[in-house]
């Protein structure tokens, strides 16, 4: 804590970005009086948007009108927009010709969809380090959770073993994350999804921070479905995606019932109301769609395939490498990992810091320097205890995180993120 630039130095040469985020050169007070660039390094929460999503929506925003609902010029206009922004979400995604590409809100609902779209009976298995999102939506249907893996090796081993001793012949389910949003590792997804289908389970991948820094190309991956928010992905809030195989999309009850999800509502022959459930991915977005959302996510899309992901890769890299030269030079501090120092990761990593609390550390870095990070248990509270080293149980856990609440409570844990800005 002897200085900004002391904790951070800095890369040799200049660190452009690879594609220019809102926000950048913002100015914030420090409590000693004074003020300093704003230094974002927590977009694994949610990142800036990029000023050319921000662009996009602002050309399109004085012409919205409302999706699938009108037969003036502007409406027609912006479905054919919000309907190019699905094919081109479909393309970034290398989707396959029957897959479908729903919009949701978020990663969370996403998989909360998937998960009411479940044949009966179907087994879910899923890592106990994932993210709460992929760890607590399947809770309706019989769940296997698996321990953690502290390997990529073993996690394909564990997901092996369980898969081959549940019986044949019901529907099976894999969640996976495609990298970690406490530690920033990278998942074995392809081998996973291989493993999962010779035991003919299909395979969800929560990609929320896997997107934002490497290619997600669902046939490439051999994935059945794809999960991600455009929050993390250089677009506002409010939208997400899931993509993937329609037949059970297509055969569930509606994620939501209303407007837009029907093909037809009748009074029905004998009293009260008929309806026949539209198919495709209308059925479960019933409700107004959030047009200028979906153009944020495809136009966002657009612009880190046309940057392309080498470039975003290298970038990460060059800058995690000062960072943990920088935290290996502080011996008070202890990287959270899984895997080992030396697994490949994207731009996400938590570490300790010796005699401090997360909560007190991030306080400091965002009051004494103006660097914005997040510090807690990451919505992820049993991967985040077993790297603390907690006993587990609720209420049992140790290092006084006994009663941490929702996505965060207290830990000693700190978390740096960045990408493209
Ligand atoms: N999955 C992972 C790995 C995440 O990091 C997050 C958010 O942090 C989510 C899912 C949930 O995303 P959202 O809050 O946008 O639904």
């Amino acid at each position: 804590f002897s200085g900004r630039s002391s904790l951070c130095p800095g890369p040799p040469g200049p660190v452009g970005p690879v594609l220019p985020v809102l926000g950048e050169g913002v100015r914030v007070p420090l409590a000693a009086g004074g003020e300093v660039e704003y230094a974002a390094l927590d977009y694994a929460a949610s990142a800036p948007a990029l000023r050319s999503v921000w662009a996009d929506v602002a050309e399109f925003a004085p012409l919205y009108a409302s999706v699938h609902r009108g037969a003036g010029h502007l409406s027609q206009r912006a479905t054919d927009l919000f309907e190019r922004g699905r094919a081109e979400v479909a393309a970034f995604l290398g989707c396959r010709a029957a897959d479908r590409v729903v919009f949701t809100r978020s990663t969370t609902d996403s998989l909360n969809l998937l998960a009411t779209a479940l044949p009966a009976g179907t087994r879910v298995f899923v890592f106990e380090t994932e993210h709460h999102a992929a760890l607590l939506p399947w809770r309706r249907h019989q769940v296997t959770f698996l321990a953690a893996p502290r390997s990529p090796g073993a996690a394909v081993r564990t997901a092996g073993e369980a898969l081959a001793s549940a019986p044949a012949g019901v529907p099976k389910l894999l969640c996976v994350t495609g990298a970690s949003n406490v530690t920033g590792e990278l998942w074995p997804v392809r081998e996973l999804a291989a493993v999962a289908h010779r035991h003919g389970a299909r395979v969800v991948l929560d990609a929320a921070q896997l997107v934002p820094h490497r290619p997600v190309d669902i046939a490439a991956l051999g994935v059945d479905w794809v999960a991600f928010s455009g929050h993390k992905l250089y677009a506002p809030f409010g939208t997400g995606v899931l993509a993937g195989r329609a037949d059970w999309l297509d055969e569930a009850e509606p994620y939501l019932a209303g407007g837009g999800a029907t093909r037809v509502v009748a009074r029905g022959t004998a009293g009260g109301v008929e309806v026949e459930w539209a198919r495709g991915a209308a059925r479960h977005e019933a409700g107004s769609p959030n047009v200028i959302g979906v153009r944020a996510v495809a136009s966002a899309c657009g612009a880190l395939a046309g940057a392309g992901y080498e470039a975003l890769a290298e970038h990460e890299e060059r800058l995690l490498g000062v960072l943990r030269e920088g935290l290996a030079a502080v011996p008070a501090v202890r990287e959270l990992s899984l895997f080992g120092p030396d697994a490949p990761r994207v731009a996400v990593l938590s570490f300790t810091v010796a005699g401090w609390d997360g909560a007190a550390f991030a306080r400091a870095l965002s009051e004494r320097y103006g660097i914005g990070v997040r510090a807690g248990l990451f919505c992820a509270q049993p991967l985040a205890r077993l790297l603390l080293g907690e006993t587990a149980g609720v209420g049992g856990g140790g290092g006084g995180n006994a009663g941490a609440e929702g996505c965060g409570g207290p830990s000693q844990a700190v978390r740096v993120s960045f990408g493209a800005g």
